[in-house]
């Protein structure tokens, strides 16, 4: 099942995604969805941000492709990253230049959402604790992002107001093992993997990041990125593709001067 968040005629609903209709849902978001009877066209609604994050977490140099691009060691552990909730936009909704950044880079990814409070979540159990999958583009300031990590730390550079586009809906019920991962840029591809390609798994980043971290409903753990990363330019329209879940879209738009 595919569930949108979305705005029509002013107001805010949850729907299923069937075809070129939504139809409504109401109940709680992670435990019992249920259909209204209400039918709305997909051309009449505007999605939005399929929900808001409790907290980001990311993996850093999950892909082989892109620790060899990057020029970095495979890390033995999962290198692992937040951003702020306040990152997170919606399909549609722009990716905003800072004006004080010099070389913004797209990063597509695979965004497992968590949908069950949980602690200690073993690999063979942690895909219980899921809720779905969504489409994700880790923006990152790589300028800012390389002297960080030459201190030894990573925030500002991947946490930039928008630098977290979120979307278009959550698909349920995905085996995220192998699942097709494009990246195009003004309509050409520069990503292309499978999830199979991922150095940790998704029930790997769980078991291990659950060791330590209960997780809670509405954490988002965006799994990395493969090789073909690069710069972003104002004007730019970046696409991220995940099979099964859609197309998240978001245009590069400057800062407004100050
Ligand atoms: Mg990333």
């Amino acid at each position: 099942m595919k569930i949108a968040r979305y705005e029509m005629d002013g107001q805010v609903h949850y729907g299923e995604l069937a075809g070129e209709s939504l139809k409504r849902l109401t109940g709680d978001w992670f435990g019992s969805l249920r259909p209204t009877g209400a039918v709305d066209p997909l051309d009449r609604a505007r999605l939005l941000l399929p929900l808001q994050p409790t907290r980001i977490f990311g993996a850093g140099l999950n892909y082989v492709s892109h620790i060899e691009e990057m020029n970095l060691k495979r890390p033995p552990v999962p290198l692992l990253f937040m951003k702020p909730p306040t990152a997170a936009v919606g399909p549609g909704e722009p990716i905003v230049y800072p004006r004080d950044a010099t070389d913004v880079h797209f990063e597509g990814e695979l965004a497992a959402i968590i949908g069950k409070r949980v602690r200690r979540a073993t690999e063979a159990n942690a895909l219980d604790a899921l809720f779905g999958y969504t489409c994700a583009n880790d923006v990152s300031e790589r300028a800012v992002q390389r002297v960080e990590m030459s201190l030894g730390h990573l925030l500002i550079g991947k946490s930039y107001d928008s630098f977290c586009p979120l979307g278009p809906v959550i698909a349920t019920g995905l085996d995220p093992t192998n699942l097709l991962l494009e990246t195009r840029v003004n309509g050409k591809v520069r990503q292309s993997v499978r999830t199979s390609d991922l150095l940790f798994s998704v029930a790997q980043l769980i078991a291990y990041l659950s060791h330590a971290i209960t997780l809670l409903p509405g954490d988002v753990i965006l799994t990395g990125t493969p090789s073909g990363v690069g710069p972003i330019v104002v004007g730019d329209v970046i696409d991220v593709t995940v099979e099964g879940v859609g197309v998240l879209s978001n245009s590069v738009v400057a800062e407004a001067p100050r």
